[in-house]
């Protein structure tokens, strides 16, 4: 196996034995970077000679009793990073060099992480497949011709094609998951508030999350470790001990109660994906856990109710690229013309959709109708899925409703790609975390190559680590998880 390929966990193991140094392994991921992202496309930026000067410190000192030290990490371009530009693939902001860290990033490097550069993205986080990005489109590992999923598109496609061991993501409605089961790694999005916000820009406030992207779980759970917890930057951190999420995975899931909601198995839920989830919650089944049905019948109100949210929070959110504090800055007679035209020229079209569609939803006269409306049936959501908690310990469901498509198949049409989301967009109205794990393949009618399927496990509130325990058992007695891609 090539170093880049190895887990967190084999490389650590391998630095603390000196089999090799972490300039090797950032070496190594230049070098896959250099073959492979030309077809791929996961970076916006690469910080070449920023990783090996830091690779090298860290060899210097040669501590690596955190585990991300001297580990090579793409880090979502919608993430401040100190000195090194910062996009969230935006036009308006294609030169922008924040002059601080997120709070995520900054742990990370306190530990020795390794940045090897910035991941593409939908603008501003606001998509599924990353052709929303103002650059350039990702592609999936699996099959030049698809989709990588989004937002995080960058970030799950570079992991799945090793040019770096993990990555970071956000997740406002699907952006961790859906990338992560449309490449076939494993992808947390977390319960809200585990992970600060502070530096990453904002999508929709009150849904943002931000999590790792990671071959394993057992990776997942080690990053976790270090950016998880509470930070007086951002409000919304509660002061509630960060486990070590590590410890227990290895504990056995007999008796653990898995609820299956019937409407997550519905029609419009893809034939062949759904019996390979199907064999997947068989082996859970015969690892001891007990599945029972459950429903959540407000899941059809989810996707409306997220849309109406978010892109009002987005709408409000975005008035700050107004060409006078950052980013581009048109040229204009008047300060009116000024806005105009530079949000005009600077934002793609579903950055501009969301603006109207969240002004309109916030306007005196519809306020009621849509935000308000929203906002309760929301609650509503958040309180069927506690009441359905106190049946079962996790729930699993497929994690996307299809597995990738074609470039180009749903750009043009907002509403089906908002569909992608169904799934995952409840939970995170919920505000609970779930994971992404690999759980096996299907052809697709219209392909030629096997796309990786993605199974989603879904917790209490800031119960990561028993959804961390099943994915954890299931990678260990399955293989899905080391698939390697064709790049073709
Ligand atoms: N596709 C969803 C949206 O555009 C979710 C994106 C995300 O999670 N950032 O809102």
């Amino acid at each position: 196996m090539e170093l880049n390929q190895l887990t967190i966990k084999q490389a650590n193991e391998g630095l603390k034995k000196k089999e090799f140094s972490s300039v090797d392994l950032t070496k190594a991921c230049f070098e896959q970077i250099k073959k492979v992202d030309d077809k791929v496309k996961s970076f916006i930026s690469l910080t070449e000679n920023y990783a090996l000067d830091k690779a090298r410190k860290v060899d210097e000192v040669g501590n690596f009793s955190n585990p991300l030290s001297g580990i090579p990490v793409g880090i979502k371009d919608i993430y401040c990073t100190k000195g090194i530009k910062t996009t969230a693939a935006s036009k308006i902001l294609e030169n922008y060099v924040p002059p601080f860290s997120a709070t995520a990033v900054e742990k990370l490097e306190e530990q020795g992480a390794v940045m090897v550069g910035k991941n593409n993205l939908d603008e501003f986080a606001m998509g599924s497949s990353t052709e929303n990005s103002g650059f350039f489109p990702t592609k999936n590992p699996w099959d030049l011709q698809r989709v990588p999923g989004g937002s995080s598109g960058g970030s799950a496609a570079a992991v799945a094609s090793d040019q770096c061991f993990y990555s970071l993501g956000t997740d406002t409605g699907c952006s961790i998951r859906l990338p992560a089961a449309f490449c076939g790694v494993t992808g947390l999005k977390v319960t809200y508030g585990r992970v600060s916000r502070y530096g990453v820009m904002s999508y929709a406030s009150s849904f943002d999350t931000m999590g790792p992207i990671a071959r394993t779980v057992e990776d997942v759970a080690l990053v976790m470790k270090t950016i998880a917890g509470q930070d007086l930057k951002d409000s919304t951190t509660p002061n509630i001990v960060v486990p070590d999420y590590s410890k227990g995975l290895d504990q056995e899931i007999k008796g653990l109660k898995i609820g299956l909601p019937k409407e997550y198995f519905a029609e419009g839920v893809d034939e062949e994906m759904k019996k390979v989830v199907e064999q997947a919650i068989k082996k859970l089944e015969s690892l001891g856990a007990k599945i029972v049905e459950i429903s959540l019948p407000l899941t059809k109100y989810a996707i409306p109710t997220y849309y109406i949210l978010v892109k009002s929070e987005a709408s409000t959110n975005l008035e700050r690229y107004d060409g006078i504090r950052y980013g581009l800055s048109a040229q204009a007679n008047s300060l009116m013309e000024k806005y105009l035209e530079t949000r005009g020229a600077g934002f793609g079209p579903e950055v501009k959709r969301s603006i109207m569609m969240g002004t309109y939803t916030l306007s005196a006269g519809y306020y009621d109708a849509y935000y308000n409306k929203a906002a309760q049936v929301r609650t509503l959501i958040k309180q069927e899925f506690q009441k359905a908690f106190e049946q079962v310990d996790c729930m699993v469901t497929p994690s996307t409703p299809f597995t990738a498509f074609k470039i180009g198949e749903k750009v043009d049409d907002p509403l089906q790609m908002y569909l992608a989301d169904i799934l995952s967009c409840p939970i995170n109205i919920a505000g609970v975390p779930a994971l992404s794990v690999p759980c096996g393949f299907v052809k697709p009618k219209d392909g030629e190559n096997e796309m990786p399927v993605g199974m989603q496990i879904i917790g209490k509130q800031f119960d990561e680590q028993t959804i961390l325990r099943v994915g954890h058992q299931y990678q260990q007695a399955t293989d899905w998880h080391k698939r390697k891609p064709g790049l073709k």
